[in-house]
């Protein structure tokens, strides 16, 4: 019977770099990827940030677009325009990003078996394809939002899943360095709607909301109105967002969407999945080394990846909440205090989309627009929620 120190469940992004990462202290690392390992092409809207493709090492020809900036859409036709000065986020092609993980991987020394399914995985062994038992010092589950190392080693889900549909429509973007954010309950109850431009003379439309709800039907209705053009490609899937409460167990520890390491108010999982791979990978691979296993040792991951990222993501969650429960006069009123440019300046200058909580301390520093931020609190649902909310902000920058 083969024997690894790691044994990676999943070739994603996450689980490719995840392998990566333990391969380089040392270990020998099996990963393996049910798929072909072409890459999940037309289910992500491939916006990241610039260091996202530098945390990868994601080559040139994954970037297809450059962003500058974004329009957000609000409910009674309104809308907030943000230009930025440079770049502040990338569009990528999946195909060509996730390809070149698994290629890294192999390159570093990793086994990478694609079509290759694992059955059951418990601790110290993982079937292959129902019938090939591997053994293994750690099972590191990267293997989605629906996980099923989650549920083989008895770990708790996300806190909650959101549904996402997504098509390629074959439409020239009026902006070809701008995103489109559209918000409100005719288009998008409890979440948004987004155009994301990509290859010459395509845009990717797409739409998330709560669970259950029928977001290929809410799409296919918002491009009739909006985007009406040749559909190219449709695709979608879950989002999780809230981290789960433990992310290892002995011999275990699950990473990226598997962990609902996500950006719960975009949805984003290539960035904060990507910071969770490298800390996964390294501690995973040195505990497989040294034949140190058990969950009081595989703790430090989770402690590690949340110190890194926990607070910004408790962050998000608590902004996301109030955000998405607004009713669409309270979200007009909202878009209405925020367009004044000594809010919009700064957020056009420094906004991150990986760290939105750093706006905060940004505008903290500008008394001027203090009393604007005062308006907002009876619109944010009053005080108890907006303390809710600057609690889980201190945790966030204690972190910084
Ligand atoms: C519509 C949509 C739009 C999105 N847009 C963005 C965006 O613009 N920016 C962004 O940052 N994020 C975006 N995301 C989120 C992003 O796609 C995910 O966070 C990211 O793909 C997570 O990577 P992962 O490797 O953890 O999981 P996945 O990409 O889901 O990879 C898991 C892999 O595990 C494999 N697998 C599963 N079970 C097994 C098994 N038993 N054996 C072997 N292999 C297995 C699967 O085949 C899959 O390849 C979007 C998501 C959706 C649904």
């Amino acid at each position: 019977m083969r024997r690894y120190d790691v044994v990676v469940i999943g070739g994603g992004p996450i689980g490719a770099l995840t392998a990566r990462h333990a391969a380089l202290v040392g270990a020998r690392v099996l990963l393996v990827e049910q798929g072909d390992g072409r890459g999940a092409a037309s289910a992500c809207a491939g916006l990241v940030s610039p260091r996202t493709i530098d945390l990868f090492d994601a080559p040139s020809e994954a970037v297809l677009r450059r962003i500058k900036g974004g329009r957000l859409h609000l409910p009674g036709g309104g809308a907030l325009t943000l230009r930025a000065p440079d770049t502040r986020a990338l569009v990528i092609d999946r195909a060509v990003f996730d390809r070149s993980g698994l290629e890294q991987a192999a390159a570093t020394g990793v086994e990478v078996r694609t079509r290759t399914r694992a059955t059951r995985a418990s601790l110290g062994s993982v079937v292959l394809n129902g019938k090939e038992r591997v053994e293994t010092e750690v099972v590191v589950g990267a293997d989605g939002p629906k996980s099923s190392v989650r549920d083989w080693f008895s770990l708790p889900a996300p806190q909650q899943f959101l549904a996402a549909a997504q098509t390629t429509v074959e439409v020239t973007p009026a902006c070809p360095d701008q995103v489109e954010v559209f918000v409100g309950s005719d288009t998008a109850p409890g979440g948004f709607a987004w155009a994301v431009p990509a290859e010459d003379g395509a845009l990717r439309v797409g739409l998330l909301g709560p669970a259950g709800t029928d977001v290929q039907a809410l799409l296919s209705r918002f491009l009739a109105g909006r985007f009406p053009g040749k559909v190219r490609a449709r695709g979608g899937g879950l989002i999780p967002i809230g981290p789960a409460d433990s992310t290892y167990g002995d011999g275990v520890i699950v990473v990226g969407d598997a962990a609902g390491q996500v950006k719960p108010l975009s949805g984003g999982g290539l960035y904060p999945g990507g910071v969770c791979a490298q800390i996964a990978g390294r501690i995973a691979g040195q505990a497989g080394l040294s034949g140190m296993t058990n969950a009081a040792r595989l703790r430090l991951y989770d402690e590690d990846w949340r110190r890194e990222i926990g607070g910004e993501l408790a962050f998000g969650l608590s902004l996301r909440q109030v955000l998405f429960s607004l009713d669409d006069e309270t979200m007009a009123a909202l878009g209405a205090v925020l367009d004044d440019p000594a809010i919009l300046s700064p957020i056009e200058a420094y906004g991150d989309i990986d760290h939105p909580s750093r706006l905060i301390l940004l505008f903290l520093e500008r008394r001027a627009v203090w009393p604007r931020f005062a308006s907002l609190i009876p619109l944010l649902g009053g005080w108890e929620r907006v303390r809710k909310l600057a609690a889980d902000f201190l945790s966030s920058i204690s972190l910084l």
